[in-house]
């Protein structure tokens, strides 16, 4: 097993539902430790920037528009083999389709609205942590 970081992203219709503390105690009931935690309203360009992987897709200026909507809540989480157990914990990306004791499936609506955001992979990880975190925001309480 490996100690590993992902990117969390509470997404406008989560934070909006007042829904944040919950969903980060759904994180830390299943180990992993929140070790930088910020409350941020995204540009355009920002928002643009962070999904520049799915600039092609036809959904792509939705995603943007409902990622500018209102606040996030971006946090680092930390733990063994954190990027794979954050997904479980989040479930599919299509709420509709996630379990009911999943993050998406109690707190988002559908494909698009679907409450929180998780990196896919150890590299889109690193990149992403990057891109709202720098190193000495970075504590960590692994021991
Ligand atoms: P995930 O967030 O599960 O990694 P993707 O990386 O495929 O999913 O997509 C990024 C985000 O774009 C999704 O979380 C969702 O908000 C939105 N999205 C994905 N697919 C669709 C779709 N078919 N229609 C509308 N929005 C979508
Ligand atoms: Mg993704």
């Amino acid at each position: 097993m490996a100690l590993e970081r992902t990117l969390s992203i509470v997404k406008p219709d989560a934070v909006a539902a007042n829904a944040t503390g919950r969903i980060l105690a759904m994180f830390e009931e299943a180990g992993l430790r929140p070790i930088a935690i910020r409350t941020v309203r995204l540009t355009t360009e920002q928002a643009q920037a962070f999904y520049a992987v799915h600039t092609a897709r036809p959904f792509f200026g939705d995603l943007v528009k409902f990622m500018t909507s209102g606040p996030v809540c971006v946090s680092v989480l930390e733990g063994e083999n954190a990027i794979v157990r954050n997904r479980e914990v989040m479930g599919p990306t299509d709420s509709k389709k996630a379990a009911a004791g999943t993050v998406r499936g109690r707190f988002g609506t559908d494909i698009e609205k679907n409450a929180v955001h998780g990196s896919d992979a150890p590299e889109t990880a690193a990149v992403e942590v990057g891109f709202f975190f720098s190193g000495a925001e970075l504590a960590s309480l692994a021991r």
